[in-house]
């Protein structure tokens, strides 16, 4: 099957070149050159910026109804093309199909989810002190959004932004990652095709800094929401300060699960090596340091280690790989560098721990054990197929191993004790807490961090506000 055509797509049409140049995209699994990407120089952002401007007029314009309309009709689109594009997803980003497939139907959900609510972004009325007086509080589109986003969720990242603000009535100027255009390109073909308003949808490619810069230094956004790491998300942050920007910040996490010697151990183990695994460890929400008390430490151990044996690493196309390679060359580096310092400061390595391969950026599923807090890995997010694991005597150690470092978007703890895991739940500093479980995203529910993962929520009810202001209107002689 062939690649996508690229392409930059403003004011409702496709630039096949840009006035920033070209770049290629690259296929993790075989090396090879997918496609030529254009890039969008200062020429094409301002007119993407125009375009927004213009499509919210339109598209705030649209009720509410119509609007779901449009949104249902490309969520169809995108169910049509759903295996051609869960396809160019894997070629590009590396994911075995299976999960490409259902970030696609978790995406289209995230459509159909906003495309509704949208029509439930009520205001209300106050009562008034005196008599002839009304006092309605009004819910209104932010205006135009700029949204920058991370490779890793090729159609889910781009998608929480894009039909957050369509369903409230925004339009948007989306920057997705360079790695991984197709999916975010197949996206705006789906809305396209669906009769969207020219210029409610934007979607650029470029040089993430001078992108950024420009389009943050401009007045026409009002809204900045950003996936992606820490620093950068603080970086982003400052430029948007200048014109005052709202801002939703997504960024990474470094995922405590904490496994007390009361659990299903066996089932937890497995669990965590499927969650742990999946896209490669490259994942926000990614359980990355795991603690195990002192009495299950050995079986959790074996348990984990065996379905992390199991899992086989591939090109994602391949029936049967339930692992694909890292997205880019310079995570191996990264994966080898987080390796060797955690052996440095006196962990074992109990399976993996090096490159497979020398074609295609595939890295051995790995697991770490003793690994004490000192190494770079239990304080960095690894991003990756590494897996630390540690014990820790009680309770009170367990959540203050949890909460130590500043990050707080995905926590997980595994007990069969309903007292306990009520305090976990309370105790935990993080947006997101799984208890027995791994799943803490759905398109219904509020997905986001606190601390320095950040703030603002994607999902859910809370997840149409942030792209909603209120306006109050006061009304004498009524
Ligand atoms: P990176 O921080 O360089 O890039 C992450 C994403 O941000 C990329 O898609 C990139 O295009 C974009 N970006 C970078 N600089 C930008 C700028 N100035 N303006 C706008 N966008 C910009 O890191 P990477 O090597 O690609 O990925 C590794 C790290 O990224 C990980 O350690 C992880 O913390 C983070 N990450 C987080 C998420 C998430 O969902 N929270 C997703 C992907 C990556």
């Amino acid at each position: 099957m062939a690649y996508a055509e690229l392409g930059l797509f403003i004011d409702g049409a496709w630039r096949r070149e840009g006035s920033g140049g070209a770049l290629p995209v690259i296929d993790p699994a075989t090396e090879e050159t997918l496609g030529a990407l254009p890039l969008a120089g200062p020429a094409d952002l301002d007119a993407a910026l125009a375009a927004a401007e213009k499509g919210f007029a339109a598209w705030r314009a649209t009720p509410a109804e119509a609007r779901q309309r449009v949104m249902e009709q490309a969520a169809q689109a995108l169910e049509a093309g759903r295996d051609a594009i869960a396809e160019n997803l894997t070629r590009e980003m590396g994911k075995p199909l299976a999960e490409a497939r259902m970030e696609l139907d978790f995406a289209i959900g995230v459509l159909r989810w906003y495309g509704e609510e949208g029509k439930r972004a009520y205001g209300r009325l106050v009562p008034s002190r005196v008599p002839g007086v009304r006092l309605s509080v009004v819910k209104e589109p932010v205006g135009p959004v700029a949204a920058f986003v991370a490779w890793n969720f090729p159609a889910v990242n781009v998608m929480r932004k894009v039909a957050g603000a369509l369903g409230a009535g925004c339009s948007i100027v989306i920057k997705p990652s360079e790695e991984t255009p197709a999916t975010a390109i197949a996206i705006a073909r789906a809305f396209e095709a669906a009769g969207l308003p020219a210029g409610a949808l934007n979607v650029v490619f470029g040089e993430p800094d001078a992108v950024s810069r420009h389009v943050l230094a401009s007045p026409v956004c009002k809204k900045l929401s950003f996936t992606g790491s820490v620093p950068v998300g603080k970086h982003l942050q400052k430029l948007a300060a200048e014109t005052l920007k709202r801002c939703t910040m997504e960024l990474g996490g470094h995922g405590p699960v904490l496994v007390f010697e009361d659990a299903d151990i066996e089932a937890a183990a497995k669990a965590a090596a499927a969650a742990k695994f999946r896209n490669a460890g490259q994942v926000c929400i990614s359980p990355t340091r795991f603690y195990v008390q002192e009495a299950a430490r050995g079986a959790f151990t074996e348990a984990f280690v065996e379905a992390a044996k199991a899992v086989r690493v591939g090109n994602g196309l391949e029936q049967g790989v339930g692992m694909g390679p890292l997205v880019g060359e310079r995570r191996l580096d990264v994966m080898q560098g987080f390796v060797d310092d955690a052996v440095k400061h006196g962990a074992k390595l109990a399976l993996g721990g090096e490159r497979l391969g020398n074609r295609g950026w595939f890295y051995a599923p790995t697991v770490l054990t003793d690994v004490p807090e000192t190494a770079r890995i239990m304080n960095e997010e690894p991003f990756g197929p590494v897996a630390p694991i540690a014990s820790f005597a009680d309770e009170a150690e367990a959540v203050a191993k949890a909460n130590r470092l500043p990050f707080g978007l995905a926590a997980y703890a595994f007990t069969r004790d309903g007292a306990r895991a009520a305090r976990l739940a309370d105790a935990i500093d993080s947006g997101l807490v799984g208890v027995n479980s791994f799943t803490v995203s759905l398109p219904e529910t509020p997905f986001g961090g606190v601390n320095d993962s950040g703030y603002g929520s994607e999902g859910g009810i809370e997840g149409l506000e942030a792209f909603l202001r209120t306006k109050l209107v006061s009304e004498t002689g009524v």
